[in-house]
């Protein structure tokens, strides 16, 4: 068995336009590499930084993110495949492509819909401002049906005009 603690630099792809490990940030890799029967077995953690902006309202989000990773890389240099015909993973001149498992472990583990928090009220339609800032926030109505139910309410006279017309 064989200890990889290790800090490597994200690479590309990791994530959504929405949230998703910045290529180049810090992940830090706790993995255990164990030769078994069919190859090499390799199992532990990977925590790296995940960033991106809240769907509702646009407010940065920060946070560690810890993913548990396990993947068999097989010996066999024929190529196995899984039930779909895609190759399995294999030991290639001695070592293993850790990227692809990585990504598919921080991937699902990220938010399709990242929000800021879950709660989060979004922005204000008609103006802009973030509601979580602003509680109570309102508008008054401005549709233009109601100014028109206004002025007959408030000018008879004009109405009684519109009527002769
Ligand atoms: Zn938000
Ligand atoms: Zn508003």
């Amino acid at each position: 068995m064989r200890a990889l603690e290790e800090r490597v630099e994200a690479p590309e792809d990791f994530g959504t336009p929405a949230i998703g490990i910045p290529a180049g940030s810090d992940m830090d890799l706790d993995l255990r590499l164990e030769a078994v029967h069919e190859g090499v077995l390799v199992s532990g953690t990977a925590t790296a930084r995940a960033v991106g902006e809240c769907v509702r309202c646009l407010d940065p989000i920060a946070y560690d993110l810890t993913v548990d990773v396990q993947e068999l890389y097989f010996a066999d240099p024929d190529p196995a495949t899984d039930e779909d015909g895609e190759p399995l993973p294999r030991v290639e001149h001695e070592s293993v492509d850790l990227e692809p498992l990585l990504r598919d472990a921080f991937v699902i583990e990220l938010p399709f819909q990242p929000v800021c928090s879950p709660d989060c009220q979004g922005l204000c339609p008609q103006c802009g401002v973030r509601l979580e800032d602003h509680p109570g926030h309102r508008h008054e109505t401005r549709d233009p049906r109601w100014d028109a139910l206004q002025s007959l309410a408030t000018d008879p006279g004009q109405t009684d005009q519109r009527k002769s017309n």
